[in-house]
């Protein structure tokens, strides 16, 4: 799963929700965010990101920013 972090916050590029084949994207107050559960990790977003704000969740401690997508795409 890949998600989002802060650095997307005031960012205006959609490049990341056109290319993604399973529209995973929404958004949130101020940034975009992915739905991890949606999300069929295949990549193609991370490099379309200018502001590098989409990260594979397996990284180090991103499980607050796992719960900040999860949070922030199920108001929908
Ligand atoms: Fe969408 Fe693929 Fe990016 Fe997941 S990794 S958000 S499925 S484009």
């Amino acid at each position: 799963t890949y998600i989002v972090n802060d650095n997307c916050i005031a960012c205006k590029y959609t490049d990341c929700v056109e290319v993604c084949p399973v529209d995973c994207f929404y958004e949130g107050e101020n940034m975009l965010v992915i739905h991890p559960d949606e999300c069929i990790d295949c990549g193609v977003c991370e490099p379309e990101c200018p502001a590098d704000a989409i990260r594979p969740d397996t990284e180090p401690d991103m499980e607050k920013w796992v719960e900040f997508n999860r949070k922030y795409s199920e108001k929908w």
